[in-house]
């Protein structure tokens, strides 16, 4: 059962998600072939629009994708893909990469509480959840797992290398 701040955070439209460190660099994004990657940004954007699927801004859209954790068994697993403007792509990543926010966190609270419609509270409050989860985590070695685009992800790679 999630606990009610639990709940509460995980409502957010703007969240942050912590990568295990034994997987950082293990992303679709790391693994695929530059151009393969960029024609599957190109698809996501010939279907979904040139549009950020959290915020609906149409500047600088990027591809991010959505990993599902499972912190008992030390797994992730890509759940899926979505375009995302450049700025809730940093908000999203930030709990992994503390300089981002030390650098201009001002520039980010606004966006993520503008995103969320929340007060500057409520960023901390998730920054605070990123570090926990950031404690747990690390002290595992997590598997990964791409779900449904396994096959995907070693066609692309196959391709690439014949
Ligand atoms: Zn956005
Ligand atoms: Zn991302």
């Amino acid at each position: 059962m999630l606990n009610r701040r639990e709940s509460f955070i995980s409502s957010l439209k703007l969240e942050m998600v912590y990568i295990p460190k034994n997987l950082w660099k293990q992303s679709l994004f790391y693994l695929l072939p530059r151009n393969a990657w960029r024609s599957l940004r190109r698809e996501y954007i010939r279907q979904y629009g040139y549009e950020c699927e959290i915020c609906g801004s149409r500047r600088r859209i990027q591809l991010h994708e959505l990993w599902e954790f499972d912190d008992k068994r030390y797994i992730q697993t890509l759940t899926g893909l979505i375009l995302v403007c450049w700025k809730c792509h940093r908000v999203i990543h930030l709990g992994g990469k503390e300089r981002y926010y030390r650098e201009c966190d001002a520039f980010w609270v606004k966006h993520f509480c503008k995103v969320n419609g929340c007060r500057e509270v409520t960023f901390w409050q998730e920054i605070n959840r990123l570090r926990h989860l950031k404690r747990l985590r690390d002290k595992h070695k997590y598997k990964i797992r791409f779900g449904e685009f396994k096959e995907r992800v070693e066609e692309c790679i196959a391709v690439q290398s014949r």
